[in-house]
């Protein structure tokens, strides 16, 4: 067999436990691999800054260690579409991979491809990759899907446990580079994903090296140094307990099965695996509410009353001049790393939802167009968890208070010491009133339920 294989690479910036991969080494021809930067299909949400710049270094990698194995990766911008039908034709391919997604847009356009190429006469197969357990096979007992966490979680463990990771295909075949002189490909460069004026990266750069190797090297630090200590210490933003493999997982440098058999292997926790779990269950929720990221999922929220967004507060949120210390170091360690902890991710979208009565979908995207993990269905589900407008989401009237919260879980001060240190302690609200216009708004959502 001659025609190639080309395998479609979108979430799963990688080589191991890539199912599409190892599917199309095993079929024994040559292999196009292929990525598109999409900015055209209709109802693509176009990607944050900080996601672009994290884009580019992991294409950059997968691109080096594909190349070292034989194989090129071409890179096209366009409608994928357009753009997969345009390289089976110039490559010749006979058949075409790929690892499923599970956003709404995204899966329209694969499923029309998928029918259009298979009328076409070729081959074309999709594979489970960028979650343990697919939307579609976690059930209630009703046939229906679940809303609530727990009883998710329950149903995912009495369903077989999740595969072993795959290992990496042996890739060379000799056939793959003189594919490449026929398929012309974009520079990366020219997709500009990087930030140049101003070049605001640096501190992207110090925290974070994208790619595969460096996903791989943090999980096996993690599960050797942090996992034994992460039930005590995920909650404290200064212990630096937690795994960081969040972008790696948005990304698909690492697959959860990967993350899942390592913890397990190294005895587990069931508090880490269970926010492995919390990642699926943002899936099965935007996957059965594709208008997540837009729309209360509660609707009796629609009739909440926010009133005109105040410009300045948001502006001191985004900037981390708030005067509540955990809020500001939450902000600028967002900004200036591309992360923030995720304790101090629910309390400064608290603030900002509840202190500042600023709609929370102002602040989904602030975190869509900052976080490097930046993820379609867990951003938007979680913010709506902390508005109280989500599945199983925190109700309402539980306000954090964020004094209170930063005396918990950072008691010695150094996470806010770390981040902010030179912030003002100027309070730009007072809490117990801000608290009372919550609930107060919050009364006509009730009234309306
Ligand atoms: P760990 O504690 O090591 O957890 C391991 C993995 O589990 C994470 O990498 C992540 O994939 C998953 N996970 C953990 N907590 C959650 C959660 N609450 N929901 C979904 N998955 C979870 N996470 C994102 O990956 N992308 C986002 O865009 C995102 N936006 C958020 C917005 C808000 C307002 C809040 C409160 C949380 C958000 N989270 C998001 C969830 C969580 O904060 C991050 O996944 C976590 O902080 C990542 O750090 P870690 O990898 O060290 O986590």
């Amino acid at each position: 067999m001659t025609s190639p294989t080309l395998v479609w690479f979108r979430d799963d910036l990688r080589i191991a436990d890539n199912p599409a991969l190892t599917a199309a080494a095993e079929r024994g021809a040559p292999i196009v691999a292929l990525f598109i930067l999409d900015e055209e299909s209709a109802g693509m949400r176009p990607l944050g800054a900080a996601s672009r710049w994290w884009l580019h270094h992991s294409v950059e990698s997968l691109r080096a260690r594909l190349a070292e194995r034989g194989v090129p990766l071409v890179l096209r911008r366009g409608a994928a579409g357009v753009v997969v039908r345009a390289i089976v034709r110039e490559s010749g391919a006979s058949a075409v991979f790929w690892n499923r997604r599970y956003a709404s847009a995204e899966r329209a356009i694969d499923s029309e491809l998928k029918s259009g190429l298979r009328s076409d006469g070729l081959e074309v197969q999709s594979f489970a990759a960028s979650l343990l357990f697919e939307p579609w096979t976690v059930q209630t007992g009703a046939g229906t899907h679940y809303s609530v966490f727990t009883p998710f979680w329950r149903a995912c463990q009495a369903l077989p446990a999740p595969r072993l990771p795959l290992p990496e295909p042996q890739l060379l075949h000799p056939g793959s580079a003189g594919v490449q002189r026929i398929v012309a490909s974009d520079t990366l460069a020219d997709w500009n994903l990087l930030p140049t004026a101003p070049d605001w990266a640096a501190g992207l750069r110090e925290t974070w090296t994208p790619g595969e190797p460096a996903a791989h090297d943090r999980l096996r630090e993690f599960v050797a140094t942090d996992l034994p200590l992460y039930d005590q210490a995920r909650d404290e933003p200064s212990a630096g307990a937690t795994s960081l493999l969040s972008p790696r997982l948005r990304w698909g440098e690492i697959s959860p099965f990967s993350a899942w058999h390592a913890a397990t292997g190294a005895g587990g926790s069931a508090r880490f695996l269970s926010e492995l779990g919390w990642r699926e269950f943002a899936w099965h929720t935007l996957f059965f509410f594709p208008n997540l990221a837009t729309a209360n999922l509660r609707a009796e929220f629609d009739n909440f009353p926010w009133p005109q967004p105040d410009a300045q507060a948001l502006r001191a949120w985004r900037e981390g001049n708030t005067g509540f210390g955990i809020v500001d170091a939450g902000m600028r360690e967002l900004w200036h790393t591309g992360h923030m902890h995720n304790r101090v991710r629910m309390i400064t979208a608290s603030f900002l939802v509840k202190n500042l009565l600023i709609d929370w979908r102002i602040g989904e995207q602030w975190f869509w167009d900052t976080l490097v993990d930046a993820d379609a269905a867990s951003n938007p589900f979680n913010w709506q968890w902390v508005a109280g407008s989500g599945a199983d989401a925190a109700p309402y009237f539980r306000i954090f208070n964020p004094e209170l919260q930063a005396k918990k879980f950072d008691p010695h001060g150094l996470y806010v010491q770390q981040w902010a240190a030179d912030a003002s302690p100027l309070k730009i609200v007072d809490l117990g009133l801000t608290r009372k216009a919550a609930l107060g708004a919050y009364d006509v959502v009730k009234r309306s339920g």
